[in-house]
């Protein structure tokens, strides 16, 4: 047996399904997962010594590559003079400056420990500041796992959404209206309807829980433009495309302001920091000024706020993003290549340092289209690549992430072995 193998009949025992968060277990794709032992740059080592490429980059904070060497001495610096203060340091206040610089539409800003919280906490002071109860969420948009955003849609058109998770009480998601993505007939139709009772809109401005899905221009400008008539709260979630797509985010490229944003992942650098912010007028709604609680004990931690202001500080050296966006592309471009020369449904699609892989003709637009994937290759692509020392997200509705150390040479080697992979499967 090998050591992963053991590893994971030992985590099963002592943890439910021998992981601390369901995707890790290789649930949809079958097999072993791999217990990493080390990651460096844009590999990563498991308990048997194999070494892979990863495109996981710990679910998109490694946008540095793994134990970036600056990224590492911050951490030790930060370490060695207390781990935690539960009181205000000057880190923190130099972290929420850069955000507000980076992020224009966020002008205040609290830190919070996941994008979960960020998500959780930025709907409560939407619905606090607004004094509305309805939110609108899309189908295939993940937000973490707060209670009222863990609803699929409702059984028909323009009806409130059911849990998606049991222990979450129907009385917690009835306000939930899940609508679909790239939709903009039933986003007008929800605010014709509910529009003076909807606190907010919450949305991946670009996808990357349903597999990458772009939203569409028209999309976002209607979604915004329908919340500022309806004096709605339109809120971002960014915790995966933000720092990841460029600079300023998703909101950069499409041009829109949003009235409050979620952060996580890249902020973080690799540990536990995620943010939520925007427009000052709201956030003042928030304790100790306002009277929308929310809080955390590790909040702000010193260690972690290293980690992410140093990262924060090497993706804003000149070229980071045209070198990311470069090599993520020369990816998909191979791969879309691949699927042509093979004559195979298999494609890709790149924003920033994310990626998509479909096992579809074209690159899907909206939650139907991506179920209609064939996700039986991919279980097979997956393993192929995996035997071949590539880690890719083990599931064909996760979004891919390429660093800054994902040389072209590595991405060549990524090409290489797909080539082989897709050739082993459609023989099989
Ligand atoms: N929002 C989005 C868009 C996410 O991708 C995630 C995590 N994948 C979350 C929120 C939740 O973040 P966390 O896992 O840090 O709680």
């Amino acid at each position: 047996m090998s050591s992963n193998e053991i590893l994971f009949q030992r985590a099963q025992r002592s943890t439910p399904g021998g992981v601390n968060s369901p995707v890790r277990a290789f649930h949809s794709v079958g097999g072993t997962p791999r217990f990493i032992k080390k990651a460096n740059g844009p590999y990563i080592w498991d308990a048997d010594d194999k070494q892979y490429i990863d495109y996981i980059g710990s679910w998109g904070p490694a946008i540095l590559g793994h134990a970036h060497p600056s990224v590492i001495e911050a951490v030790q610096e930060a370490a060695a003079l207390g781990l935690s203060f539960g009181a205000p340091t000057e880190a923190e206040v130099l972290m929420a400056e850069e955000i507000c610089r980076l992020v224009p539409s966020i002008e205040q800003v609290r830190l919070v420990s996941s994008g979960t919280e960020a998500t959780m906490s930025a709907l409560r002071l939407a619905r606090g500041a607004t004094k509305r109860d309805k939110i609108v969420k899309f189908e295939g948009c993940y937000h973490g796992h707060a209670d009222s955003l863990l609803v699929k849609a409702g059984s028909g058109l323009l009806t409130f959404g059911n849990p998606t998770s049991s222990g979450v009480p129907n009385d917690f998601t009835k306000h939930t209206l899940v609508l679909d993505y790239n939709n903009c007939e039933q986003l007008e139709a929800a605010f014709a309807q509910f529009g003076s009772e909807i606190a907010c809109v919450i949305v991946e401005p670009v996808a990357g829980n349903m597999n990458l899905i772009r939203a569409t221009q028209q999309f976002l400008e209607t979604m915004r433009k329908l919340c500022t008539e309806h004096s709605s709260i339109l809120i971002f979630d960014e915790v995966m495309c933000g720092f990841r797509v460029s600079l300023g985010g998703a909101q950069e490229i499409y041009n829109i302001q949003p009235d409050l944003t979620a952060l996580g992942k890249v902020i973080g650098g690799g540990l536990p920091v995620a943010a939520f912010g925007g427009r000052s007028d709201i956030m003042a709604h928030l304790a100790p000024l306002g009277g929308v609680y929310q809080a955390g004990t590790l909040s702000g931690n010193p260690v972690a706020v290293a980690c992410g202001l140093t990262t924060l500080k090497l993706i804003q050296e000149s070229d980071f993003y045209s070198k990311l966006s470069h090599h993520t592309k020369l990816l998909t471009d191979g791969l879309n290549g691949l699927g042509q020369e093979l004559g195979i449904d298999f494609c890709a699609d790149a924003i920033g340092g994310m990626f998509g892989i479909y096992f579809s003709k074209n690159v899907p637009t909206s939650f139907a289209e991506v179920m209609q994937c064939d996700a039986e290759s991919f279980k097979k692509f997956f393993h192929a690549m995996l035997d071949r020392g590539i880690y890719l997200a083990p599931s064909a509705f996760e979004a891919g992430f390429v660093s800054a150390s994902h040389s072209e040479s590595v991405i060549k080697t990524t090409i290489a072995a797909a080539r082989e992979a897709l050739l082993e499967i459609s023989t099989k």
